[in-house]
């Protein structure tokens, strides 16, 4: 830390990424990352945008916002694109969290959310979850502060009905809900419709799972004409180019391209559900997931040494510290043979 650093980031502690390895080649399975590349279109669009890089990009997104609300079912002036939803999510947290309104949000969810609240100097009200990891959506209600759910949640893979999350939001007439959708596509029920009738809901999503562009930063917002508005304001006030001319262009390729996105989605769905059978029989405890990776806790040997064990191994995958969930690993749901290779790690390692 240099002598000139403000006071205020002293003592803040920065959200840790998963690995991006160079040194050596790993099966990557630590990030949630797709393991199928993006739609031949968005890279086809992507190329062509990149001719033209000594224009800024449209601060409007004009093109995208209107594929991306048609996507949606809204109007474009209900979307927000932005730079990963990582930034979205700072925006909601910038716009509608202060002094006096709290950032709300569970005990172990996205590792974001801490860090956003004290980047924002935000009071910040954490909720623990169950002990099986599920929400008590009772403890949201009248919440006085802003709520952020990650649903389906991170990194448990659990998901509440869209049923419970209305139930939040009749509950908190006078709070803004942000509910954080980065996993949907893998089986779990969007909140998005039900932006038209409540104006206090905020929907994010993300193009870095499912549309397998993570590399690309592209995420959304969506929600009521109002609060749209004023995350655009915050986007005016930040940085108003922030989607690339070749993420922008890119984005719309990978909206023309649902089918492979939702045959993508189903083939991790079945990935997933059979690493799940499988590494029960192994005695592990697994969390019924609903995206792209699973949450893992074996009988026979610890979290952070089964990390490690898979890691000499060639495969990598997260490993959390927190103390409630130090027992368990978080697993990218990859490819067939991708999962066939972790199994028969994880079978030696025990053996
Ligand atoms: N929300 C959750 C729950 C996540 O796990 C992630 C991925 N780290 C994000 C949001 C942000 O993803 P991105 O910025 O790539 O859209």
């Amino acid at each position: 830390m240099s002598k000139y650093l403000s006071r205020k980031y002293e003592s803040l502690v920065p959200y840790t990424p998963g690995e991006q390895p160079k040194e050596r080649k790993f099966i990557k399975l630590n990030t949630n990352e797709s393991p199928f590349p993006p739609s031949a279109k968005a890279v086809e669009y992507a190329s062509r945008a990149a001719e033209s890089l000594q224009l800024y990009s449209d601060p409007e997104c004009t093109p995208l916002h209107a594929k991306f609300a048609e996507a949606c079912g809204v109007t474009p002036d209900m979307v927000l694109a932005t730079n990963g939803s990582d930034e979205i999510l700072n925006f909601a947290f910038m716009a509608f969290c202060d002094k006096d309104t709290p950032a709300v949000f569970a005990d172990i969810t996205y590792g974001f959310y801490s860090v956003f609240a004290e980047i924002n100097s935000l009071p910040a009200r954490v909720i623990p979850l169950k002990d099986d990891f599920t929400v008590n959506i009772e403890d949201y209600f009248d919440a006085k502060g802003t709520i952020f759910i990650a649903n389906p949640n991170a990194p448990t893979g659990i998901a509440l009905t869209r049923n419970e999350i209305e139930l939040v939001l009749k509950n908190n007439p006078n709070n803004v809900v942000v509910i954080d959708e980065a996993y949907v596509d893998f089986g779990g029920e969007s909140c998005i419709p039900l932006i038209e009738k409540y104006d206090n809901l905020l929907v994010t999503q993300t193009f870095s799972k499912s549309r397998s562009m993570a590399g690309a930063r592209l995420g959304f917002g969506i929600g009521s004409k109002a609060l749209i508005a004023d995350l655009r304001t915050i986007k005016y006030s930040t940085n108003p180019y922030n989607i690339n001319s070749m993420t922008m262009a890119a984005g719309v390729g990978q909206l023309e391209d649902e089918e492979t996105t939702r045959k993508n989605c189903k083939i991790i769905a079945e990935n997933r559900d059979f690493l799940t059978s499988e590494l029960r029989s192994l005695g592990f405890d697994v969390t019924d997931s609903k995206t792209n990776f699973v949450f893992a806790k074996s009988d026979k040997i610890g979290g952070a040494d089964l990390y490690f064990a898979l890691r000499e191994r060639g495969i990598l995958v997260r490993h959390f510290t927190a103390e409630k969930i130090a027992d368990y690993n978080r697993i990218t749901v990859g490819t067939r043979d991708q999962v066939d290779a972790l199994l028969g790690a994880i079978k030696d390692i025990l053996s």
